[in-house]
Order: C-alpha cells, then sequence, then structure tokens
C-alpha cells in the first residue's frame, strides 16, 4: 500500500536518552547503535501507518511472531558518507529500496514507498547527525530492516509488519588480501531460491560453511552455483570480479546471484574507462587455468561494507593458487576503490547521478 501522505511522528530523545558517542578510532562494524530510529507498521487493515523516527530502543515482541520461526525478514545494507566540508551524502540509495521492495515482492511482505521513506532516512541521519564519522573511510552503515510480528505459528505470509531502519557509526573496512576457499559441496543459493534477495536465512545457512573454511585458514568461501557445482556465483556475501588484461569478468545475474550496487557500479566505472566489461557464466575450472597461466591478474569482491575486497589466494581441491604477489591490492582494484570512494565522499566528481546529499 503506497500512501504518500504519512506523516512522519518525530519523537527526540531527551538529553538523559542521548548516548555517549563511542571512541572513532575503535569503531569497528556494526557495534554501536545511534540515538533514534526509524519504524513503520503495517497491517492488513490499515497498510502502513505509525511511521515514526523516535529514540532508539528494544522491541518487545511476542515468542510467537512469525518472524522468529519461519524467518520472514529482508534486510538492506547502505552507508552516509561525510564529506571534508561537513555535507552529508547517501550512494544511490533509491536502488537500495527498490531492491528491497523486490525482496518484500518474494517473502510475501508489503510494498512501501521509496520516496517516503527516502526521506525520512535522511531526517534521521539528520538528527544523528553527529553520529556520521568524519574519520578516512569511516561511515555511518545504515540498515533498513523488515519483519513479521504477527504471533502466529501458522505457516502463512504475515499480516503484521514491523519495518525499521537503525543506523551504526563504522571504520574504514580493511579487509586486507584473502585467502578464499572454493566451496564445491556446501552452496549458498539455488536458482528460483531466495539467494538474489537480502533474507536472513541465506547468511545463516553460510555460517557454518564459513566456519570450515575459516578452519582450514581462509577468510572468505567462494560459492559455486547450486546445481552443478562448477560455475563461479560469489564470494562471502559480496559479488565477485576477475581482471584479465583491460577486461573485467564477473557472473551474470542469473536469479541466485544478489544484483549488487557495488557490482553495478564498478561494470558502469569500467565501462565509462573504455574497458571490456564481460557477464557471464564462468566455470572454477577455467579460472584455474588462467591463473595458472598468468591471464588472471587481480581479483576482488564488491560490496557495499568495504567497496572492494582483494584477492590473493585461491584454495581448490586441495591446491592453492596464487594472484599477482598474493599480498597486495591490485593496480585497478585500487583504482575502482579510490573512484568510488572518491564519488561518495564527494572527492571525485560524480559524472553518474549516484550521490544523494542529505544535508
Ligand atoms: C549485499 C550483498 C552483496 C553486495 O551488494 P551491495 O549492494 O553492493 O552492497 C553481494 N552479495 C550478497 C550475498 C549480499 O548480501
Amino acid at each position: 500500500m503506497l500512501n504518500r501522505e504519512l506523516e512522519i511522528n518525530v519523537q527526540k530523545a531527551s538529553s538523559d536518552q542521548l548516548k555517549t558517542k563511542p571512541d572513532p578510532n575503535n569503531l569497528g562494524f556494526g557495534r554501536f547503535f545511534t540515538d533514534h530510529m526509524f519504524t513503520m507498521s503495517w497491517n492488513r487493515q490499515q497498510g502502513w501507518h505509525n511511521v515514526a523516527i523516535r529514540p532508539y530502543e528494544s522491541f518487545v515482541l511476542d515468542p510467537a511472531a512469525m518472524v522468529f520461526h519461519y524467518g520472514q525478514a529482508i534486510f538492506e545494507g547502505m552507508k552516509a558518507y561525510r564529506a571534508k566540508d561537513g555535507q552529508i551524502f547517501l550512494f544511490r540509495p533509491n536502488d537500495n529500496f527498490t531492491r528491497m521492495n523486490n525482496s518484500a515482492e518474494r517473502l510475501c511482505m508489503p510494498r512501501f514507498d521509496a520516496e517516503m521513506v527516502l526521506g525520512a532516512l535522511k531526517e534521521l541521519i539528520t538528527l544523528d547527525k553527529d553520529w556520521v564519522p568524519s574519520d578516512a573511510g569511516s561511515s555511518l552503515y545504515i540498515r533498513p530492516t523488515m519483519i513479521a510480528i504477527d504471533p502466529f505459528i501458522g505457516l502463512r505470509p504475515a499480516e503484521e509488519i514491523l519495518f525499521y531502519i537503525i543506523t551504526s557509526p563504522v571504520q574504514a573496512y580493511l579487509s586486507g588480501v584473502s585467502a578464499i576457499w572454493v566451496e564445491d559441496e556446501y552452496v549458498r543459493a539455488v536458482r528460483g531460491g531466495v539467494g538474489a534477495i537480502k533474507t536472513g536465512g541465506s547468511y545463516a545457512a553460510s555460517l557454518y560453511p564459513s566456519k570450515l573454511a575459516a578452519d582450514k585458514g581462509y577468510q572468505q568461501v567462494l560459492w559455486l552455483d547450486g546445481v552443478e557445482r562448477k560455475y563461479i556465483e560469489e564470494v562471502g556475501s559480496m559479488n565477485i570480479f576477475f581482471v584479465y588484461e583491460n577486461c573485467i569478468v564477473t557472473p551474470h545475474l542469473n536469479g541466485s546471484i544478489l544484483a549488487g550496487i557495488t557490482r553495478d557500479s564498478i561494470i558502469k566505472v569500467a565501462k565509462s574507462w573504455e574497458m571490456e566489461v564481460i557477464e557471464g557464466k564462468i566455470n572454477i575450472e577455467d579460472v584455474v587455468a588462467d591463473i595458472k597461466a598468468g591471464a588472471v591478474v587481480e581479483i576482488f569482491g564488491a560490496g557495499t561494507a568495504a567497496v572492494v575486497s582483494p584477492i590473493g589466494r585461491l584454495g581448490y581441491k586441495g591446491e592453492d593458487y596464487v594472484i599477482g604477489d598474493g599480498k597486495s591490492m591490485g593496480a585497478l582494484t585500487k583504482k575502482f576503490y579510490d573512484t568510488i570512494t572518491g564519488i561518495q565522499y564527494g572527492k571525485v566528481q560524480d559524472d553518474f547521478g549516484w550521490i544523494e546529499k542529505v544535508m
């Protein structure tokens, strides 16, 4: 239900509700939350209602709330960036809300008015502006979430929904150069399933294979397709790119891959540099052969948290394959990082119309 006239009820935290701000040098990722949050409710009778920005606090939910039992939950991940002159920007926020509406559709949850929610998000960030960090590479991580809250343990689409947005100041996400494990037993997603949307269950299911990879000394899992376990899909919860001489290659969106906004940004930036971009079906055996032949010069993951995350080593069927010197970020990976973060922080001219000013 799309009622654009919904009014946002803004309740500011009282001075005794304001939290002490964390040390900017010790933010880590996703550990601290700001003073306010956005919430709105939906039910079959009223549609969306009770739209509010209010002090951050715990929810009281019935133990029977459907989300706890059947995982009817979706989320998004995006960031607000502070420029040198103090302005605050969002990066392609409409794409996040469009994707979230697609996720909602797949899980039988209600669509929402993206324009209204974006307006509310800007208001929320403005209210918590002192929480947007200014150190290089740091940002305010934004987590829109939608959950099913009916107190009912029969299986059917929920009739009561809670949508909320919380925000968290985060430091630059420096993963270093990763070693990745090519997982050929467990899979992340299958075509026709929910791999193309952001829903909690997919991430819960990825924990065990990720732990097995970590036990073997690898930082990330490279996921293969769910049917033949032959074609490359994603790395951890990022999209993946292979750099060849003047050409980048990434798996095409086949229905089980999450359509990353960073992925799309990299493709558009590469095309603007007149690089060839190939989106296709990528066989792991071909990649291994190309690494051995020295044709794959860089590999990196792409996602909002790290922008790009360089990959230096790939473990496949008991053998390790090293890319480049295995230790440093490749030149092109770095160029993508500098260009995209440059646009996000207002340092590089935004020729794509990706930046949205908050204040
Ligand atoms: C969020 C996510 C990505 C990256 O998407 P961005 O929009 O670039 O942040 C890639 N893969 C998975 C599985 C994800 O959940």
